[in-house]
């Protein structure tokens, strides 16, 4: 999962960071509304965005309407101030998805999160379901014929991003856009040694994870 942060308070984005890091994603912060509308323009493999509407440069609720104005369906979370009734109300009209309002506690923001990314995946659960293949996104847990499977996180992420987009091929330079953060250096080769890792510790049931070739991978159910 891979998550945008817009917000201009240095030891909020930084708490932020923390707490999205560990519950797992690849998180980015911009600290100006500029920056996040530039972020957003150049970058479309972004799972949420986390928007402050008190930005500098350009308010978040103009980063908003022109990322709406592009035609994106990409889930946004507002932070508004405490008091400003008339800013959250503008925020959902111009197409947010849900809000925060400050102060709030990080496990709270976090279950929005993951609520925010599953229905745009069209889940009702935290749970992703194939097969014999079940991923629980809140406790990050991988489980194959009810077994738990020991898989590091990075292996994690990339059977995450597999199992949103079953039976779809998922080329590499996406998998190296959902999984990496801005300086984060991955190579398409250490994709293929995450994936060879992978397929050891997955393909034992009726899945498996199909090459196409030069293009990517595509996780596939084994006829019969
Ligand atoms: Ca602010």
């Amino acid at each position: 999962m891979r998550i945008l942060i817009a917000e201009d308070d240095g030891v909020l984005a930084d708490g932020l960071l923390r707490a999205l890091r560990g519950a797992g994603a690849a998180v980015d912060h911009v600290a100006s509304g500029s920056e996040a509308d530039a972020a957003l323009m150049t970058n479309k493999e972004f799972d949420l965005l986390i928007l402050d509407l008190g930005l500098p440069k350009m308010h978040g609720l103009e980063v908003l309407r022109k990322l709406r104005a592009r035609g994106s369906s990409l889930p946004v979370l507002i932070l508004t101030a405490a008091d400003s009734v008339d800013e959250r109300v503008k925020g959902l009209d111009y197409g947010a998805d849900d809000y925060m309002a400050k102060p709030f506690s990080l496990q709270e923001l976090e279950a929005r999160v993951r609520a925010l990314v599953r229905r745009r995946m069209g889940g009702a659960s935290d749970s992703i379901k194939h097969g014999p293949l079940t991923y629980d996104q809140a406790g990050r847990v991988a489980m194959l014929d009810g077994r738990m499977i020991d898989l590091s996180a990075r292996e994690l992420g990339l059977l995450e991003v597999l199992l949103q987009r079953v039976g779809r091929m998922v080329s590499k330079d996406q998998l190296v856009e959902r999984l990496c953060e801005w300086g984060e250096e991955v190579s398409n080769n250490a994709i293929e040694v995450y994936i060879h890792r992978l397929r050891k510790k997955i393909e034992k049931g009726s899945i498996r994870i199909a090459t196409v070739r030069g293009l990517g991978y595509c996780l596939e159910k084994i006829p019969g």
